[in-house]
């Protein structure tokens, strides 16, 4: 069954509001084996919903729509659903009497329009929503399924898993949706693609969908089958083939962050991490205290903007920073050095560079960055040049910085 989903609200097509909810429902939907193949954003306009519908009865079996189902006089799906279905409306005495209550229970006063919301089209079903005064609606037309759901978040999702997964699930019996996501660092988009490229393409089952963002690219591999395990196979077919093609590179299989793994890494092979940031400035601290549990391998960090911290806290000597400029391996070296001597940590890791807009100087334009390593045996370090705006240089440096990591604990 493919189905489709009509966000319907003005304010979704603004800036200010995003359409969360057909991201749940696909989640859902998704995990019960059924693809979502198309989503439209409609605003509060009767004509293009009934458009939507109309042109959606045709090539959907499953039609699922969010939004508008309120009070007030922009709230048009029902009306509009009513209306394309040839459905007349009629007052539910049962959704009237749960609103009511619901008012008293609030110790509201209902207003007569209120009343709208317990219109039911003909023969369609309502849904309970015990979070709000909105029911869900849902009926069958020449075999499509269709389903009218409140445009609250914290409304739909309780009522969808009440009301609705189980049947879905029951009419969908048999097919299964199983999804994988690898995610890359340190490959370009490019490279991951020209290695998996071949081996993919040969797949209509699963499907492959690559995501990169900067610094991290994710593939991700969804299969069907007539169950899970049949679909689980299919993965693990074309699966083995991408992380043989792509080795090391992929650093999880599970949807992990990097700092996550890298966390994991430095617990399983006892070692602790310290911090120098000089552009990144706490980045890379921020991410790795973002996991839970990370205060048993990460003792903290420096965020050592200035020259002058550099000097004074990050242990740089001031002529390195007079000869060579805090943009340097040999500034980034002595950092990583010198911040795990101070926090005794096994490892120290250093990031220093140019992200801009401004500040290029002759031969280091914008976008270059030093990251360094320091472990017992002394500091390695390696120049990078990154491209794009001051956010994505400095999340692809810190993203980078953190796969060093990762790679030299896999070693
Ligand atoms: P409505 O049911 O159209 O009255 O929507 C009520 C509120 O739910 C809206 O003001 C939005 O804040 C929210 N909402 C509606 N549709 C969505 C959606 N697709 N995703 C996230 N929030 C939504
Ligand atoms: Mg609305």
């Amino acid at each position: 069954m493919d189905a489709e989903i009509i966000a319907v609200g003005s304010e979704l097509l603004t800036p200010h509001r995003v359409d969360t909810n057909s991201l749940y429902l696909t989640d859902r939907l998704n995990a019960l084996g059924i693809e979502v193949r198309l989503k439209t954003i409609v605003g509060d306009d009767r004509a293009r919903l009934a458009d939507v519908l109309r042109a959606a009865l045709k090539r959907s079996g499953l039609i699922i729509a969010t939004g508008g189902l309120g009070p007030t006089e922009d709230d048009v799906t029902r009306d509009v659903f009513a209306q394309v279905l040839e459905r007349p409306l009629h007052q539910d005495e049962e959704v009237r009497r749960q609103i009511e209550e619901m008012f008293r229970r609030f110790g509201r006063k209902m207003a007569a329009r209120n009343l709208r919301q317990a219109q039911v089209p003909e023969g369609a079903e309502w849904l309970e929503n015990r979070r709000g005064t909105a029911p869900g609606l849902r009926m069958e037309q020449d075999g499509v399924q269709i389903i009218l759901l409140p445009g609250p978040p914290r409304e739909l999702k309780p009522l969808f898993e009440i009301a609705c997964l189980e049947r879905l699930a029951r009419l969908v019996t048999g097919r299964r949706l199983v999804t994988r996501v690898y995610k890359v660092a340190g490959m370009p988009e490019s490279e991951v693609d020209e290695r998996i490229a071949p081996l993919y393409t040969h797949y209509q089952n699963p499907v492959t969908t690559i995501l990169a963002s900067p610094g991290e690219i994710e593939i991700h591999l969804r299969a069907t089958g007539q169950n899970e395990k049949e679909a689980e196979k299919l993965l693990d077919e074309l699966g083995g083939k991408i992380e043989s093609a792509l080795g090391e590179a992929i650093f999880t299989h599970q949807g992990e962050t990097l700092e996550a793994v890298v966390g994991n890494l430095l617990k399983s092979r006892k070692k602790t991490l310290a911090v120098a940031e000089g552009c990144t400035g706490g980045r890379i601290a921020y991410r790795m205290t973002g996991v839970p549990g990370s205060s048993r391998y990460f003792a903290g960090g420096l965020v050592c903007y200035s020259n002058d911290l550099k000097t004074d806290l990050g242990g740089v000597p001031p002529r390195l920073l007079e000869v060579h400029g805090a943009a340097s391996i040999e500034v980034a070296k002595a950092l990583a050095e010198s911040i795990r001597r101070t926090a005794r940590a096994s490892l120290g890791l250093a990031v220093t560079g140019l992200a801009g807009p401004e500040g290029g100087v002759n031969d280091r334009p914008i976008g270059t960055v030093f990251i360094a390593l320091a472990d017992e045996g002394g500091a390695e370090a390696r120049e990078y040049l990154f491209s794009g705006d001051r956010d994505r240089i400095l999340g692809i440096a810190s993203q980078t910085a953190l796969e060093k990591l990762r790679r030299r604990l896999l070693k």
